[in-house]
């Protein structure tokens, strides 16, 4: 695979980059106390990572899939808590509402998003549906001709303590039918009856905040409908495209840094008369570490190719008269290069995290009881790598899926 990485990109990494090595002692300071990083935001912002993929017309940097996902790969190594913060803002909301956001929408609210003005969150999962989003009890009516009213409750949503725009997701109550979802656009000052609260005692990811959100007769104008009525869950599952890949990239700097860790302090540590490096059994870890980076970085740049095509796919169709209506599966264009890309951003996810989380115990073990402490990186690694393959589609969930799209969908095996 050959990439050219410009000098401008290359400039725009090495920022981000020195941003992280600013970050690293905080970040580590907060994880412990468990409260959110509040650096991350005005850091980030001050080199247009908050807008990263997001075009110059709504203030962002207008980069491709693939840079952001250099850039991702880099912030993962520092801990999947920032990287999920990304995830959140960006993979799952702000490119969701690109992708589907009229320009009146866009210029109003993704513009407030790329400087860091307004955070973003997007809210599917809730306490009775989590792998079977359809089955969500969250509704919205009608009122008066002129807007949309929302009940119901949302959790675990990241950023959701203080994210200021909301992506929800909600059935028509009139027809609660599993396909009658439709996307809003949640403004939470414009909805003062939102109430939230922090999801606590989680095992890991502590620098980033977990929300449950009730929407009580939560008034959404109707404006805010994103996309077309009763395609929501295709809009949500178009998100979890750029979720997804986004947390295989984070999963990437999750393995190196776990390597990198390892094998600082195995040519440091002696036991038995030598250094743990030495040891064949060590060997044994660390290979199986290098083959567990390269096997995911190929998945991962492979599916960033993919995401991009699908990308500059709708960028071309939202130029057309009536766009709304040919991205949808009925289109064969747009049918396959979604397939495509959903089915390798699913297998980069699946494996990047399963790979992440089975390095990081390695890597645990190579610092054995010192590789036990939260105050060690490796440690945390190995909390929060806990969570990525739950999260954006358990791996079951995402094993079935990468099952159907090859067998056909009469093979979907969910229930
Ligand atoms: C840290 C964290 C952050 C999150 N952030 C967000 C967020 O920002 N926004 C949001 O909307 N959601 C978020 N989520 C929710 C997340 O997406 C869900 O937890 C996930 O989709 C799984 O749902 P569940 O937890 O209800 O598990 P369940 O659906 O109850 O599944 C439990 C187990 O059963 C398995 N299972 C379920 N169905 C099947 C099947 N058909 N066949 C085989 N096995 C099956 C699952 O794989 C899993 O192992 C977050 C979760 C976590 C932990």
């Amino acid at each position: 695979m050959v990439f050219n990485i410009s000098s401008k990109q290359e400039s725009f990494l090495k920022q981000v980059d020195n941003v992280c090595k600013i970050l690293r002692p905080y970040e580590e300071e907060c994880y412990l106390q468990e409260k959110f990083n509040d650096r991350i935001i005005p850091e980030f912002a001050k080199v247009g990572m908050l807008g990263c993929p997001i075009s110059r017309r709504y203030g962002g940097l207008g980069y491709d899939t693939l840079t952001y996902i250099l850039a991702l790969q880099r912030i993962g190594r520092e801990g999947s808590s920032i990287r999920t913060f990304f995830s959140v803002h960006t993979s799952l909301a702000q490119t969701t509402l690109q992708s589907w956001g009229t320009e009146e929408q866009k210029k109003e609210y993704l513009s407030k998003t790329t400087n860091g003005n307004s955070i973003m969150a997007f809210a599917l999962t809730e306490p009775v549906a989590g792998s079977d989003p359809s089955s969500m009890t969250t509704k919205f009516e009608i009122r008066d001709g002129d807007h949309y009213v929302l009940n119901g409750k949302k959790h675990w949503i990241g950023n959701g303590t203080f994210a200021d725009i909301i992506l929800v997701f909600a059935k028509d109550a009139r027809n609660d039918n599993n396909g009658n979802v439709s996307a809003f656009i949640i403004d939470r000052n414009s909805c003062p009856s939102l109430r939230v609260q922090e999801m606590k005692n989680k095992m890991g990811l502590l620098t980033v905040k977990n929300a449950e959100i009730d929407f009580e007769n939560c008034i959404v104008p109707k404006k805010n409908l994103l996309g077309p009525k009763g395609k929501g869950l295709s809009i949500a599952y178009s998100g979890l495209i750029d979720g997804r890949l986004s947390v295989a990239a984070g999963a990437l700097g999750v393995m190196e840094d776990c390597l990198e860790e390892s094998m600082i302090h195995s040519k440091r540590r002696e036991q038995h008369g030598s250094i743990l490096a030495k040891k064949q059994l060590i060997q044994d870890h660390i290979a199986l570490m290098v083959a567990n980076i390269e096997s995911s970085k190929w998945l991962s740049y492979r599916a960033a190719g993919s995401v991009q095509k699908l990308h500059n796919y709708i960028e071309n169709m939202k130029r057309t008269e009536d766009w709304q209506s040919k991205l949808n599966i009925t289109n064969k264009e747009y049918s396959l290069l979604r397939k495509e890309a959903d089915t390798l951003a699913s297998i980069a996810k699946f494996h990047a995290t399963n790979t992440a989380f089975d390095t990081s115990n390695r890597a645990v073990q190579i610092f054995g009881a010192s590789g036990y402490r939260k105050t060690t990186r490796v440690a945390r690694h190995f909390l929060d790598s806990r969570a990525t393959t739950i999260y954006e589609g358990t791996n079951e969930i995402l094993k079935l899926k990468i099952a159907a799209m090859m067998l056909g969908r009469d093979y979907t095996a969910y229930r």
